[in-house]
């Protein structure tokens, strides 16, 4: 009910390495788009993901 009008700046803590990472009002709305959960992963370490599930498809 009525939450996509309330995003706001969030911090939250990376799985992988513990650091702070922002996630912020237009991320939230573009996970919420796509009907995503939030990330658990800071950038960094999400991008690192991506390149290793990417090359892991490749053999
Ligand atoms: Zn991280």
């Amino acid at each position: 009910m009525g939450e996509q009008s309330g995003f706001k700046d969030k911090w939250s803590r990376c799985v992988d390495c513990g650091q702070a990472f922002l996630f912020s009002e237009g991320e939230q709305r573009f996970f919420w788009s796509k009907g995503l959960e939030k990330p658990k992963r800071c950038p960094d370490c999400r991008e690192l993901r991506k390149r290793t599930l990417a090359r892991a498809h490749h053999g």
